[in-house]
Formats: C-alpha cells, structure tokens, sequence
C-alpha cells in the first residue's frame, strides 16, 4: 500500500488502517471505500429496500419507514465495521460553508451499559438547534426550529470516525435555508423541461440530468507565515504588501513542475478523496506562484456539488499535515492571478446522450442546436442574475483582473459556431420552407461536428464559454458552493425550454412540420441573443464600451449585483419554477448583503489594526533609529559637515515620514467611512457605503504602506512579505 495511502488513513482516522481491505496502490481498488455508494447499499439492502430508494432517488418517491430503517441498520454496521462512532446530518446553510453536529451512535442500555442504536427515523430527519445559521430573517428565534432531511441521491460519506449523512435543512415552515434545496428543486425542474423537449427527438428519453464538472483552484502557503500575517489568517487575502519583483510575469508557473512539498500534500489529499468517492483527476500548477489547480471527472451536479464541498473541507484537513495552509480566496494577492472555479455544466439523457455534444448526423444536430441555442437564449435573457450569482466580496476582486473574466455576462462560442449561427440566423425563410431549403438546411447543420473538430480557438477572457461538448461558467469564484450557480442555470434553462416547448407546440398545432416549427423558433432565438455572443477580448476596454451599446450589463460590485435578485422577473421566474419563493428570496439577498459587510467590516478592522499596531510603530523604530544616528553624525563631525555626510538617512527619514503622514490620515478616513457605513439605516445603504467609501481608502492606505515596505529596514518589517509567502516551497 503506498504510504500516502497509508498515512491518510492513519492520520484522519486515527487508527491502523483497516479499510481499504485490499493491499493495493490501484486506485479502483479502494476508490469510493468510505462512501455508502449505490453498489454497497444494493449489497446491503434487500431488494424492496433498494428499488425504493432508487425510486426516491430517480422519481423523488418518499421512503418507506419500514425501509429508512432497514436502511440506517445497514448504514450503521457498514460504518461500525469501519470504526465509525458518531454520525452526522451534513448540511449547506447559507454561511456558504458546510454545518456538522456529531452525535454519538451510543445510547444507555438501562443496565449501567450502553449500545449502540440509529434507525430510520435518526436517518431521515433531525432537529438541530439551528438558530445560529444565516436565516435572513425567515425565523424568528422563538421559532428556532429547523430540520435537517435525507438527500437519498447523494451517498453518505465517512470522515475521520464520523459518518456523514447529506441532507437539505429547511425551515418548520417548509422554506430553504440551504443551498442543496433549492438545487435540487431546479435540478428537477430542468429535467421535466429538459425531457419534455428531448421527446420531440427520441422518445426514450425519460430522464435528463445536469452535469458539472467543477475546478477547483487554490494558493497554499506555508503554515507559520500564513498566522505570522493577520490580514491572511482573519480575511484569506492579503490586505497590504508589495509585489514581490518576480511574480508571474515570466509566465513560468503554469503546468511547471509541481513542487515536491505541493505534490507530497496533492497525493494525500486525493487518496482522501477517493476513499470518499470524490473522482478527482487532474493536478496542476496554475499561472500565479504557489497556485495550483484540481479536477474531477464531472458527475451529476447535486452529487458533484456535494463533492467540491466536501473536498473543499479535505484540502484544509490536509493542508495542515503537510505544515501548509490552503488559500481558497477569489483574489489573496492584488496583482496576481485569482482563483475561480471553472463550472463546467451540460445535460445528459437517461439513454446516455450529452445533449450540449454535436451529433453525427442532421437529426442528432437538430438536437444539439436545440440545446445550444436555448442555453445561449437562457443566458441572453437572465445575464444579470447569473452576474448576480456568482457576487461576492471576494470575487469582487478577482472579476476583470489579472486573467479573470470581466463583470460582463457574455458567451464565447467560437468562431465556426458563431458563422453557423449567422447563416442559420438569414437563411432560415419566414416563409413555409421549400423542399430545397430543407435539404440546404440540413447540409449546414449536417456539417458541426465537421466545423467544431477544426474549431481550436478558446477564448479564456470569456465568463461563460462553449468548450466543445459542455459549457464553462468561469466567473465562479474559488470560495462560492457551486449549488448557487447551479441553481440559476438550472433554473434559467429549464426556463427557457419550456417558453421554447410551447412555441413549437404551437407552430406543430397551426400545422407546420416538427423540423421546421423547431428550426423557425431557433432562429428567432438565434436573432434575439445575438448581444450575448461575444468572440473577442474580454478583458480589453473597448469591450466595455461595446457591451454598454449592446445593452449589456457591467455590474461592477456586491451591492450592484445583489440588487438583482430583487428585480419583479427575478423573483416571478423562480416563484414559477417552484424553486424559490419571494421571501426565501428576500432572505437570501438580506443574508448575502449581510455576509458582504461583515468581510469588509472584518478587512478594515484588520487593516487599522495593522496599521496602527503593526506598521505605524515598525516605521517609528526605523525613523528613530536615523534620527539617532543623523544625531551622531552631528555631535562627532559638527552640523555643516554631520548634516553633509547624514545627507541620505535625512532623506529616507523624511520619506517615511511623508508616507507616515499619508497613512496615519488615511486610517482615520477609514475608521470614519466604516462608521458611517456602519450608521446606514439598512444593509443595503450599509453595502453601499462600504463598496463605494470604505473600500477606495482600503486601496489607498495599501499603496502607502507598500511604499513603507519598500522603504523600512527589512528586518522591522513586521510581517512576511509576499516574495517569502510566494516562494516558499
Ligand atoms: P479544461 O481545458 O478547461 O481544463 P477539461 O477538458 O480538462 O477542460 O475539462 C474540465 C472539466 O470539464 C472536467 O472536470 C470534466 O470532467 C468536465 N466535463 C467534461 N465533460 C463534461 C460534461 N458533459 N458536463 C459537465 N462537465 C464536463
Ligand atoms: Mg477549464
């Protein structure tokens, strides 16, 4: 067994490793070992146990108690068997993060004894005292209740000694107040509109589900520098600091060789995560120093989602085996590349058909431009919540920098694709189609899978852009949960399908042909989204004057972005779509603008109490230290020639005063623009005030304490600079 193999489980576990049973370094072996996959529970479960699980899974059917407990008994012994003792309701509140409370399988025998005991109903549901999470103000706390139930579609997973169960949490009143609820309502929404559409081309199609396929993009830095600099330990990013001369101009990092230390900490981390079932595959060094990147093989989206989540958790446990800590902030270092997470996204059929993947001939590409053209209609006609989807403080930073996507939602589709659309677009008549027309039609859309083998272009300044045989969000931040983009996408493009399915149908209705009726309203699409297409640079300023004539939106911060969700269309589309009513609207908005002032409430306070604790008195020291010896310079030589030879320290003290000066002012502006912002009536003038106030003079007092930097004496410096944080391997 390899050691890292072997390491992980003893180090997490904390025990000899037992499981994996077999000796092995393959990973098929003991891939998915720790997760209570479909293939343990049909070997665990009777056969009526199992069909019924699998019909919650696939038709959403309610389990069985009989079966929940057959169920949780199977569960149990597979787990004890494991030296499992605790188990857990895993859930997503809104914090953006996961929630555990551990509870111990043991219960009093009434002997003195105890045994241990979890059945159907510990399974399903719970109640955790939850009025601690973000809630938005949908419960009061005199009616704290909150319950925790059963994702059966998501297998339950083994972490350390403690068996993890995915569940939803939801309010006593029914509403959400996670982000795996809603997910799956519009998960199950764009399967109804998905299939209803797919049925017009193949009528075994009965079931579609959405794919993801996510990439997880993080920096590691070395443990003990990581808590010797406060901006990095209480905010994940760094608050001042100069560039370090060589960052990642000479564009050596990408794909580089990945550091020993990184490597060592890669393979324990993904041993982890094929225990659990998490199939990551692809390592590698990203474009900043110190940045590097992880990728699975997509899977169904809620499960995926579960997975990034999951192993989001995995990266810091293990981060800190390896005496490092993970950084998984949108943008740690100003002026370097940030970190997204890539979503790529598609839709799959039941009889194995990636319905975002051109097809071999005219029928099967009717299908895939059927697809094409509704997600690029999808997006035309919602960009600004998908803009609003992936908002954060964070990622604020991170959107139209340094190789990120600007705040502008467009689609890059490449070139060959784009042409195809314009031809359809003009040659498709109003007219009843001729025969000859058909036939021409036919050709052109006969010719994609031709058109796309040649299509090498990519565009990686593009938010949302088709790769072939799926779609990548890239304006996903590193930090988000991707069941927020999810959700929206998913939901937008169930949407759509439907407004499509009801256009066609009627065109059938008033006689026209299936071809022709779905061929017609493409265009029509084709022609209404034509703004959304965009093929060049993305990052270039003349982009930005061009979106704004296009209509476009350039939604620059947070506040801008959140106020989305508040839009009559927003909230009618997903009260529809029976994926959010208008108060968990509301609530999720109020809980979002909350959670984008306490990070730049926290990042100021940091940033005054560098300054004033930190900086100030390092850059105090230095300047008495030449005060005292342009001093002695002085009383040994006299003033005319001491004042001659102490000629540069009176210079370098006086630059450090003017930088003082600039500083000490600023943090004064600072702690007013955060009082101010504070004092707002309600959280939206408050996130108002912060992005529009108190942000510029957080930028401003980071330029004058670089320049500090530069100037003190580099021992007095009183935190480790970013060449160290950046180079240290
Ligand atoms: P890149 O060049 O952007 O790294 P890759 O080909 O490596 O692209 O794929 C990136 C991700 O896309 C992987 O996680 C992969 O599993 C995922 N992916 C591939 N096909 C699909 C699909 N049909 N649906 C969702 N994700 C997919
Ligand atoms: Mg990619």
């Amino acid at each position: 067994m390899s050691t890292y193999r072997t390491k992980a489980i003893e180090d997490v576990m904390g025990r000899a490793p037992k499981f994996p049973t077999t000796p092995s370094n393959k990973i098929s072996d003991y891939f998915a070992e720790n997760a209570f996959t479909l293939e343990s529970m049909r070997e665990h479960l009777t056969e009526e146990a199992f069909y019924n699980v699998m019909d919650a899974i696939e038709k959403g059917d309610r389990i069985d108690r009989k079966v929940a407990d057959q169920i949780a008994s199977s569960l149990k012994e597979w787990a004890m068997a494991r030296d499992v003792t605790h188990y857990t309701h895993w859930f997503q509140p809104l914090t953006g993060s996961t929630a555990e409370k551990h509870d111990s399988f043991i219960t009093p025998d009434g002997r003195g004894g105890a045994i241990e005991r979890f059945d159907g109903s510990l399974l399903v549901q719970q109640e955790p005292d939850a009025s601690s999470f973000p809630n938005g103000g949908i419960r009061t706390t005199f009616e704290a209740r909150g319950y925790t139930l059963w994702d059966p579609s998501s297998p339950p997973f083994i972490m350390g000694k403690t068996l993890c169960i995915p569940t939803i949490f939801i309010a006593y009143t029914g509403q959400s107040l996670d982000n795996k609820a809603p997910l799956l309502k519009a998960l199950h929404v764009v399967d109804e509109a998905a299939t209803a559409v797919c049925q017009y081309f193949d009528k075994n199609v009965t079931k579609v589900v959405a794919t993801l396929g996510w990439e997880q993009e993080y920096f590691l830095v070395d443990k003990s520098l990581y808590y010797a600099r406060p901006d990095l330990s209480q905010t994940g990013r760094v608050l001042v600091g100069a560039p370090p001369p060589k960052g990642q101009q000479l564009d050596d990092n990408y794909f580089g060789s990945i550091p020993q230390r990184a490597m060592a900490f890669m393979q324990d981390f993904e041993c982890e995560s094929h225990l659990i079932g998490i199939p990551v595959t692809t390592r590698h060094n990203e474009v900043a120093p110190n940045q590097f990147e992880v990728a699975p093989m997509f899977e169904e989206a809620n499960l995926a989602n579960d997975h990034n989540l999951i192993l989001m958790d995995l990266l810091e446990r293990v981060a800190h085996r390896h005496n490092f800590h993970v950084l998984l902030h949108e943008k740690p270092f100003a002026g370097l590349n940030g970190s997204g997470k890539h979503n790529n996204w598609s839709l799959g059929t039941n009889t194995g058909i990636n319905l975002l993947k051109p097809g071999t001939n005219p029928k099967t590409n009717l299908r895939f431009l059927t697809f094409f053209v509704n997600t690029l209609a999808a997006i035309n006609t919602h960009a600004d919540l998908l803009r609003a989807c992936i908002s954060g403080a964070g990622n604020d930073h991170r959107l139209g920098a340094n190789e990120a996507p600007p705040a502008i939602i467009s689609a890059f589709i490449g070139t060959q694709l784009n042409d195809l659309l314009d031809a359809l677009e003009e040659n498709i008549s109003a007219g009843k189609m001729s025969p000859d027309e058909k036939t021409a039609l036919k050709l052109e859309i006969g010719r994609i899978p031709e058109v796309l083998l040649d299509n090498t272009d990519r565009n990686r300044t593009s938010p949302f852009a088709f790769t072939g045989n799926k779609f990548e969000f890239r304006a996903v931040g590193s930090t988000a949960n991707c069941a927020v983009p999810m959700m929206v996408l998913n939901t937008i493009m169930a949407d759509q399908l439907k407004v499509f399915k009801v256009a066609v149908d009627a065109r059938i209705d008033s006689g026209e042909g299936k071809d022709e009726a779905i061929l017609k309203e493409l265009q029509i699409l084709i022609k209404g989204s034509k703004r959304i297409r965009f093929e060049g640079n993305g990052y270039g300023e003349a982009w930005v004057k061009e979106a704004a004539e296009r209509g476009l939106s350039n939604l620059m911060d947070t506040p801008a972005a959140l106020a989305v969700w508040g839009r009559k269309e927003v909230v009618d589309l997903f009260e529809s779509m029976n994926v959010l009513t208008a108060e968990e609207i509301a609530a999720r908005t109020e809980v979002d603008f909350e959670t984008y002032i306490m990070h730049l409430q926290i990042e100021a306070r940091v940033l005054i109490n560098m300054v004033n604790t930190q900086i100030i008195p390092a850059v105090v020291d230095c300047q008495s230290d030449l005060l005292a010896n342009i001093e002695g310079f002085l009383s040994v030589f006299g003033d005319s020639e001491g004042e001659k030879m102490a000629f540069p320290q009176h210079e370098v003290v006086q630059d450090l005063s003017e930088a003082l000066n600039s500083i000490h002012q600023d943090v004064k502006a600072l702690q007013a623009a955060k009082e101010e912002a504070n004092s707002a009536p309600n959280s939206v003038a408050q996130a108002q005030l912060y992005a529009s106030k108190v942000r510029p003079i957080m930028d401003v007092i980071r330029v004058s304490a670089d320049r500090l930097e530069g100037l003190c004496e580099d021992g007095r410096w009183p935190f480790p600079k970013l060449r160290e944080i950046l180079f240290t391997r």
